[in-house]
């Protein structure tokens, strides 16, 4: 296996087929091109940055892009909860080989909370079992965080070209501790996958598309069941 930490978007993708963390892990370089417009994902970076900086501003930045490495920025998420910082950005926690990045840590009359800022694309599932990793890593990691919540948000361009946005927040805490189970049996069961030398047999199917379309699709219609 050749990854140092296991992150919240490898379980995700874990989760929807062994065989895309498989390759992911160890065969990035077989991904297909990209098929979402540039554009298109600069815009949803766009609306997500200024809808986060609308509902908290002033925060503080904690993510491995300041400091380059998983382990100094959880360092510097304790750090900065120790300071009492109101609001971080990108908060990191490690615990073992597992990793997670919040979009943003928020201390709310002396409570932290956590917000997940996602386009009304994305699935439900998703939401909440990115939640539930970010959960199980952070409990693990002894840091207290009293909600979990998510912030969905919709946009839509005016004839002058201009962005409107809808939002909705609310807390996933209850669903995502039910979870909690199932997250360690799944985790687990990744770790295994990881561990074996051949890429799992899987063909294609209507997994390949749900929650989202896989990146490997085109490797997999064209190698079929075959191994390299
Ligand atoms: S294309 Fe389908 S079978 Fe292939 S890795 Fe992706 S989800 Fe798995």
């Amino acid at each position: 296996m050749a990854l140092e930490f296991f992150s919240t978007a490898s379980f995700l993708r874990g989760t929807q087929c062994d065989k895309s963390l498989f390759l992911h892990v160890n065969y990035p370089e077989l991904r297909d091109k990209d098929t979402e417009p540039k554009s298109s994902v600069k815009q949803r970076r766009v609306a997500a940055a200024k809808l986060t900086g609308h509902l908290f501003p002033e925060g503080v930045f904690a993510g491995v892009d300041i400091t380059g490495s998983c382990e100094d920025s959880f360092e510097l998420t304790k750090k900065h909860m120790k300071n009492s910082v109101k609001t971080i950005y990108n908060a990191c926690f490690v615990y073992e080989n597992l990793f997670c990045i919040v979009d943003v840590l928020n201390r709310e009359n002396g409570y932290w909370k956590t917000y997940g800022v996602w386009n009304s694309d994305e699935s439900d599932d998703t939401m909440i079992l990115s939640g539930a990793h970010q959960y199980y890593v952070i409990a693990r990691c002894g840091v207290r965080v009293d909600d979990f919540l998510t912030v969905t948000y919709k946009t839509k361009m005016d004839s002058g070209n201009k962005m409107h946005m809808d939002y909705n927040i609310q807390s996933i805490r209850e669903r995502i501790v039910f979870l909690q189970e199932r997250i360690e049996d799944k985790i687990n069961h990744q770790f295994k996958i990881l561990k074996k030398s051949l890429i799992p047999d899987i063909l294609t199917g209507e997994h390949c598309r749900i929650p989202k379309k896989c990146d490997y699709f085109d490797y997999c219609r064209f190698s079929g069941s075959m191994n390299k």
